[in-house]
């Protein structure tokens, strides 16, 4: 960057302040100012939903950095109760209202950079601006909540939404000892996740007194003696004495668009992989942006932290002519409601089918976070999604109590190397028996994945079950079988199967399914080289019960 060459960054928190950072380190003459609308910059929005639960005690742990660090550390000016009102791009400059004084002033720039974020979706539905509504984006949010909580003496939430946040809420507010419900208009929670992967999710929010009510969607908020009713679209009139609206995001692109600057058909500010807009002066970063996912290249804008912190440095970067550019979002993200952990990365199924993609496949597996005979092992509930031509890794999702963001974290890098399920199978892994198993969970998926892809192990698909003509055999034990099973099957224990061969078809296609999926694959083996012809329902019995497909 030549001297003195002035940077204007709008937003002052994850990715403008990582950008602002990220600038002086680069260069030590450049004139940095960050404005930021809010009292604070650089704050930690993620813990807001751990200070409401006082899982979080005390709010200044909330500020990552201040306005005087910025001052002191990194010769950057931060002016908070700033807000940018307009982009003048003919002059290279902004105009800038001072909240505090109500004045209006202008600034010139050489470079800007737009990190103004997303802003929750608060839909015009009749009641919503009643006292005790609430959404959640700022540290005086989350102290608003708080002081309702105690005021109001708050027994009953709704929580409307059953995303990351609407879970993390519903979390939180359970610890501070209030019955909550979630409500949430798609017929599962976490939306990104596959069904029967948050079905796992709804078992334990349900297991911990959480009220969760799918496919409704709340439609009105009612004023009642005792608080609040919120009205749904199903017609039920649920009591709360808090709201809290976690219906999502919309990006914050107003004053880029106002400005003339390319927004996407999902409403974000459109950048090249250098986080540059359509005005070569102009950059922007984070939940204000459209990204392009990694594995299927549909632009779409995903609100999460990491991104935000890495495209403020790619945008350093390219104002002070480093290189490297965005590689595109994989949607990594993790989440924890009472000790369960689901984490995903990549494309979901259900992504995948709605944009039309086949050739995928799809395997399950649940094997335990560290060996079976290490006190305390757990399973992780692992899906694995692939091209089935080349084995490709396009996503995986995970559920389990522990270890489960690891091997996402892992399958996650895989997938940014455009690695394949045969890398997985390979992939070498830390383990000793109170962290993993020496053929860790990643290992595994990418084993069952692998023997997949080889064609040693045809799939059986679970949503196909209910109108399969295949013989269903369960090769699982007895007592096993008696517990539960699916209706139809024939039951063989595995090590019965050989001598047991001539009760089966062989003009017929057979499934084969156990508790895991691991005997049931071991059977699939037998029964090939016998000459039948068998799938595999991937996953077992444990991806059958928490299966609302079927
Ligand atoms: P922000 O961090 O939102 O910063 C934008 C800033 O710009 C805001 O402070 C805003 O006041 C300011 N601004 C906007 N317009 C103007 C203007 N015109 N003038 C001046 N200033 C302006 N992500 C995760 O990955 N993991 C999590 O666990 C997680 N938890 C979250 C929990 C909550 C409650 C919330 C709200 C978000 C969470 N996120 C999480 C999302 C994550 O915080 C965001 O993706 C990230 O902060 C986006 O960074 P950003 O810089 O784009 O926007």
């Amino acid at each position: 960057m030549s001297d003195s060459k002035r940077v204007l960054i709008v937003g002052g928190v994850a990715g403008g302040a990582s950008c602002a950072a990220r600038l002086r380190r680069l260069d030590e003459s450049a004139g940095i100012v960050v404005f930021e609308r809010g009292p604070y910059v650089s704050f930690a929005h993620c813990g807001l939903p751990y200070y409401v639960g006082d899982v979080i005690r005390d709010e200044a742990k909330l500020l990552v950095a201040t306005p005087e660090l910025f001052r002191a550390r990194f010769n950057i000016e931060v002016r908070t109760q700033s807000e940018v009102v307009r982009i003048d791009r003919t002059e290279g400059e902004i105009e800038v209202r001072d909240l505090g004084s109500g004045r209006a002033y202008r600034e010139p720039y050489d470079a800007l950079v737009l990190a103004p974020g997303a802003a929750p979706i608060r839909p015009p539905l009749p009641g919503i601006d009643l006292p005790g509504v609430f959404t959640l984006r700022t540290i005086p949010d989350s102290r608003r909540i708080r002081d309702w909580m105690l005021e109001k003496q708050a027994r009953r939430a709704v929580v409307a939404g059953g995303g990351f946040i609407g879970l993390e809420m519903a979390e939180n507010l359970s610890h501070r000892g209030l019955l909550v419900t979630i409500v949430e208009m798609a017929d599962q929670l976490l939306p990104p996740l596959d069904p029967e992967m948050a079905e796992l999710v709804r078992q334990r929010l349900v297991a911990h007194r959480v009220g969760v009510e799918l496919g409704d969607a709340v439609a009105a908020f009612e004023q009642t003696g005792e608080g609040l009713a919120v009205r749904t679209g199903n017609g039920r009139a649920l009591p709360a004495d808090i709201v809290i609206l976690a219906l999502g995001v919309r990006p914050e692109s107003e004053l880029a668009r106002a400005a003339g600057l390319d927004l996407g058909a999902c409403g974000g500010i459109r950048v090249d992989e250098r986080m540059r807009t359509s005005d070569p002066r102009i950059w922007a970063v984070g939940d204000a942006v459209e990204t392009r996912d990694f594995v299927t290249g549909e632009w779409g804008i995903v609100p999460l932290a990491g991104p935000a912190n890495r495209q403020g440095r790619i945008a350093a970067n390219a104002i002070c002519g480093r290189s490297g550019g965005f590689r595109g979002v994989q949607a990594t993200a993790v989440c924890g409601v009472f000790g369960l952990t689901l984490a995903m990365t990549g494309a979901s199924e259900k992504t995948l089918r709605r944009i039309g993609w086949t050739g995928y496949q799809a395997v399950y597996v649940h094997p335990g976070h560290r060996a079976g005979y290490y006190p305390g092992a757990q399973p992780i509930h692992l899906k694995l999604i692939f091209r089935a031509s080349d084995g490709r890794i396009l996503g995986a999702q995970a559920v389990g109590e522990e270890g489960v963001e690891r091997r996402i974290d892992v399958i996650s890098m895989a997938i940014q190397k455009q690695g394949t399920v045969f890398d997985l199978e390979e992939a070498e892994l830390c383990y000793a028996p109170q962290y993993g198993t020496a053929k860790d969970p990643v290992n595994m998926a990418g084993m069952a994945a692998a023997n997949v892809a080889r064609g040693d192990a045809g799939l059986a698909r679970w949503d196909d079950l209910p109108d399969t003509g295949a013989l269903l055999i369960d090769v699982r034990d007895p007592a096993e079988y008696a517990r539960d099973h699916i209706d139809g099957a024939l039951n063989i224990p595995l090590d019965q199967l050989r001598d047991r061969l001539n009760e089966l078809p062989r003009d017929r296609e057979i499934w084969v399914n156990c508790a895991a999926g691991q005997r049931s694959y071991f059977a699939l083996r037998i029964l090939n080289q016998r000459g039948f012809r068998a799938r595999n329902l991937s996953g077992g019995y444990q991806t059958y019960a928490s299966s609302k497909i079927i």
